[in-house]
């Protein structure tokens, strides 16, 4: 609900508000906050609280270290697991420099940039909804996470007996509480693994709530004595977990992706869509999957994507169209993974997008049969690419994208492929325990 100053005001004293948690994000999508107590709202609210920027990593810029902090005021909350008698509330932040402009490397408003553009061209409401997977895994007796899933259940499974069921549930209850809508939940393929289900909503709100669920996840599960982790591919003989996202967006109030006259049901300018969006697979993905570990994921073999195409029911492509009765068509990007930033995840998808709209790209055909099947030479006659398979291919494939490069703006995408060269030069240099095991004995 969209909120006024005196609302949220009134929300504080009536709720019994002592503090607020200012949440802003940085590049990498880390939630970062000042708590400040309830005396300083009203200035808060009116954008006035300042912080210093250059320790915050990518942000970093000595000329510019101090920093406002503007919340939205749709993002106000409670958040439940505050004591009673001195709740805490939070609201999310854009960053501003102090000239009152938005600051360069603020995700949140590098994802608004985007949705503007996408408004200037007519389509004025890109709704997004995501699937979040992740494992609950033990605590060791010092309460340092493990790697040891805390239940053996398979997919959709019921388990009587363990807390997983319920430390999920838990986590749903509170998501609910905060007055989320959550589509569903259930226990996901591989160990101690689970998946919540968040309904549509505009690509800002989305990004939010990506970034409180994963909040309240491991909140909740650390009273539960778990921790929730959203790393893409901690166990190795397992599923990892993705974040598959589904988009649709609204042309001046008519559904931009349904066309009854075509078989599929897609309009041309879905069809351009999604062709720019596998135009863009590989510049898009070093921001999708983030880590050295996330191209642990993209393996073929567990239903994670590793090659770039669509299908309607395949069950690995890179975009999957589905349709929905009655709200049209859905294409469900399914290769990004939670580690990514969100805002800068849908900000750059948009601009992919509406990159294969400007440019009038067609789409290439389905694919519907096994991608494992086929050989190197019919993948490549098909015109069938592979992902990156590593963060270094990853980042080389973004250097060489104009478009993504642009989405980004230079600061972002600067410090972003500073961040994740060095991140690579750091597990490159690493012996691993895999290289120890194969060769030491050997040689
Ligand atoms: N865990 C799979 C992934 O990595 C998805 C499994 C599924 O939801 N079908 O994307
Ligand atoms: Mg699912
Ligand atoms: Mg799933
Ligand atoms: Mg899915």
């Amino acid at each position: 609900a969209m909120r006024s100053k005196t609302e949220i005001l009134e929300s504080a004293k009536q709720e019994n508000v002592r503090f607020i948690r200012l949440q802003f994000i940085d590049l990498f999508g880390t939630l970062k906050n000042v708590e400040i107590p309830v005396e300083q709202l009203d200035s808060a609210l009116d954008g006035r609280i300042m912080f210093d920027g250059s320790s915050i990593q990518g942000f970093v810029r000595i000329e510019e270290s101090d920093m406002y902090l503007k919340p939205d005021y749709n993002t106000w909350l409670i958040l439940p697991w505050s004591p009673q008698q001195a709740r805490i509330a939070r609201l999310i932040c854009n960053v501003h420099l102090p000239d009152d402009r938005p600051f360069a490397g603020d995700p949140r408003t590098i994802l608004q940039r985007a949705v503007a553009e996408a408004q200037s061209m007519g389509l004025n409401a890109c709704r997004v909804a995501v699937e979040l997977e992740f494992f609950l895994l033990k605590l060791d007796q010092q309460g340092k996470p493990t790697t040891t899933p805390n239940d053996e259940g398979g997919y959709f499974d019921i388990a009587p007996t363990d807390e997983g069921e319920n430390c999920r549930r838990d986590i749903v209850m509170t998501l609910e509480e905060m007055g989320f809508r959550v589509a569903s939940s259930h226990h996901e393929t591989a160990p101690g693994q689970h998946e919540i289900d968040l309904d549509f909503t505009d690509a800002v709100s989305a990004a939010d709530n990506i970034i409180t669920l994963k909040m309240v996840a491991r909140t909740i599960s650390r009273q539960r004595g778990l921790h929730a982790t959203f790393m893409p591919k901690p166990l190795q003989s397992a599923d990892g977990s993705g974040m598959h996202c589904y988009f649709s967006l609204f042309h001046e109030a008519e559904h931009a992706f349904a066309d009854a006259a075509d078989t599929l049901h897609l309009s041309e300018m879905v069809r351009s869509y999604i062709a720019g969006l596998l135009f863009h697979a590989p510049g898009i993905t070093a921001i999708t999957n983030p880590l050295v570990n996330s191209y642990k994921r993209l393996i073929p073999g567990y239903e994670a994507p590793s090659y770039i195409f669509w299908s309607t029911n395949h069950r690995m492509p890179f975009i999957r169209v589905s349709q929905a009765s009655d709200t049209g068509t859905h294409i469900e990007l399914r290769s990004p993974d939670a580690s990514c930033n969100p805002y800068l995840a849908f900000g750059i998808s948009l601009y992919a997008g509406l990159d294969g709209i400007r440019k009038r790209m067609s789409l290439p055909s389905p694919v519907h049969q096994s991608i494992a099947a086929m050989s190197e030479e019919e993948r490549f006659r098909q015109g069938i690419r592979r992902l990156p398979t590593n963060l270094e291919q990853a980042v080389e494939s973004l250097e060489e994208d104009e478009i993504i490069r642009t989405a980004l703006g230079e600061h972002a995408y600067a410090h972003f492929i500073q961040a994740k060269l060095f991140e690579w030069e750091q597990y490159q240099k690493t012996v691993h325990p895999w290289e120890l095991n194969q060769y030491v004995e050997q040689y």
